[in-house]
C-alpha cells in the first residue's frame, strides 16, 4: 500500500512539475500544501509569525548583540546516474556560497541599488560540513547512496528513506540536513529545491532539498541556476522566511506584505529565473528583486534584509534552538583571501582560473584586457576550473582580470 501511495506521488510530481516548471521552481509550499488545507497552513503560519514577532520584541538587544554562529551540516548525495553523484568539490562551493551569503560577503552585494544598501545584513550565521556523525564516529559531513530510482520530487519518501533507496535524516536537531539528487524529469527544467518550514509536520524530514544541477557553482550546474542560490533560498525557508511575492504566479497580487517584514517591499512579480538590469517598481514601491526570496536567477540575487535576519535569529532560538548548541563541526573563518592563476599559459585555444589553497570566492567578473588596457572580453560570472575559450583572440600580451566586488586580481596571458 505504502509503494502504491509512493508511485502515486511521484507520478503526480512528474506531471505537476513538467507543466508548471517556470511557476513552481521552488517547492518549499507544496510540502504544506501536501500536508495541510490551506486554512491550516494559514492559521500555522500566522501563529509562527506571531511568535517570532513576540520573541523579537521582547529580545533586540540580543538581536543587536549576539556573535556569529556556525551550525553543522550534513549534504546526503542520492544519485542514479554518475553525473548526479556531484564532487566533493561542488558540495564544498556550495557551503562557501551559503557561508558568504549569509555574511553578505558575496561578490553581489556592490550591486545592490542605492535604497536597499542600508538593508542589506549580515546574518551572522555560518555553515559547516560536520566533523561528527551521529554515532560519534569522524565523519566528512557527506554521505552519498546509489538509488534505484531515477529522479525525485521534494515530496517523494523515496529520498529520504534508507529502505527506499533513498537517505535517511540525521538528527533534524542537531544538523542541517541538506539532500541533493535529480529532483523532476528533465536536467533544467523542473523544481530547483525546497526547504521545510518549522511547521512542516514531518520531522524525519527538516531541511533543505537541492536539484543536483543547481548546487553550489563547479561541475554539472546550468545557467542561470549556476551560482548556488538556490540552497541560499531554500536555507531561507529552513528558518522560516517566506517568499517576498504572495503566490509564485505573475501578475502577483499587491497583497498586504506577504512576508509579514515590514522592509521587503511588496512586489507583483516573482523576477523567476530573470536578471532586471534597471530599477523595477510595482505596487507603489521600489522593488527588491535582489533579494534571496525571490526566484530573481542565481546571477541577480544579493542580499537579505535586517528584518529577514530578525526573524531568522528569533526562528533559531525559538524554534530550531538545539543547532545553536549543536557541537558537530569547526568553523573555517571567511576570508577575503583573493589569489588566482590561469592555466595553461601560454595558452592557445582555452584557460581555466585556477584558485590559491585558501581562497574561497569560486565566482566572479573575468575580463581580458590588451596591452593598450583596451577590454577585449568580459565575462560577468566566470567561474574556477571553467574553460575560458581564447581562440579569438590575437597572438600577444594580455592582462586577466579576475574581481569580485571590490576584491581584484590580475595575471598575465600569452596568447600562441
Ligand atoms: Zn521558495
Amino acid at each position: 500500500m505504502r509503494l502504491l501511495r509512493n508511485t502515486f506521488l511521484l507520478f503526480f510530481a512528474i506531471t505537476s512539475c513538467g507543466l508548471r516548471a517556470q511557476s513552481e521552481q521552488c517547492g518549499a509550499h507544496q510540502i504544506l500544501a501536501s500536508q495541510y488545507s490551506p486554512e491550516e497552513i494559514k492559521t500555522l503560519h500566522q501563529k509562527n509569525t506571531e511568535n517570532l514577532k513576540n520573541w523579537q520584541l521582547e529580545n533586540q538587544n540580543f538581536i543587536k548583540n549576539r556573535s556569529v554562529v556556525t551550525l553543522p551540516v550534513v549534504v546526503h548525495v542520492v544519485w542514479h546516474e554518475e553525473e548526479e553523484n556531484i564532487s566533493d568539490d561542488q558540495i564544498y562551493s556550495q557551503i562557501d556560497i551559503l557561508n558568504k551569503d549569509f555574511r553578505a560577503m558575496n561578490c553581489q552585494v556592490p550591486t545592490v541599488e542605492d535604497p536597499f544598501k542600508s538593508l542589506v545584513a549580515d546574518m551572522e550565521v555560518e555553515f559547516c560540513l560536520a566533523q561528527i556523525a551521529p554515532d560519534g564516529s569522524p565523519t566528512t559531513g557527506i554521505t552519498r547512496t546509489r538509488s534505484p530510482i531515477p529522479f525525485f520530487d521534494c515530496n517523494s519518501d523515496f529520498l529520504y528513506k534508507e529502505d527506499l533507496g533513498g537517505a535517511d535524516a540525521w538528527d533534524t536537531d542537531r544538523y542541517i540536513n541538506i539532500w541533493v539528487a535529480k529532483l523532476g524529469p528533465v536536467v533544467g527544467g523542473s523544481t530547483l529545491g525546497c526547504g521545510t518550514f518549522t511547521y512542516s509536520r514531518d520531522s524525519a524530514r527538516q531541511g533543505i532539498t537541492i536539484n543536483y544541477w543547481a548546487f553550489g557553482n563547479v561541475g554539472p550546474v546550468i545557467k542561470p541556476n549556476h551560482l548556488g542560490r538556490t540552497a541560499t533560498h531554500e536555507m531561507g525557508h529552513f528558518f522560516n522566511l517566506q517568499h517576498v511575492f504572495s503566490n509564485g504566479n505573475e501578475p502577483e497580487p499587491c497583497a498586504d506584505d506577504p512576508d509579514g517584514i515590514p522592509d521587503t517591499p511588496t512586489q507583483n512579480r516573482t523576477y523567476a529565473q530573470r536578471c532586471p538590469n534597471e530599477t523595477q517598481f510595482s505596487c507603489g514601491t521600489q522593488d527588491m528583486y535582489m533579494n534571496y526570496m525571490n526566484y530573481t536567477a542565481d546571477g541577480c540575487m544579493a542580499m537579505f534584509t535586517k528584518g529577514q535576519k530578525a526573524v531568522v535569529w528569533a526562528t533559531l532560538n525559538v524554534l530550531r534552538p538545539e543547532l545553536l548548541q549543536s557541537n558537530v563541526c569547526i568553523a573555517t573563518p571567511q576570508t577575503d583571501d583573493f589569489e588566482y592563476t590561469i592555466a595553461p599559459n601560454p595558452a592557445s585555444d582555452f584557460f581555466t582560473l585556477k584558485k590559491g589553497a585558501t581562497t574561497t570566492h569560486r565566482s566572479g567578473t573575468l575580463r581580458i584586457l590588451d596591452t593598450s588596457g583596451k577590454v577585449v572580453f568580459e565575462l560577468w560570472d566566470a567561474r574556477v576550473n571553467s574553460p575560458i575559450s581564447i581562440q579569438d583572440l590575437q597572438s600577444g600580451f594580455y592582462f586577466v582580470e579576475f574581481s569580485c566586488g571590490n576584491l581584484r586580481s590580475i595575471s598575465k596571458l600569452v596568447k600562441i
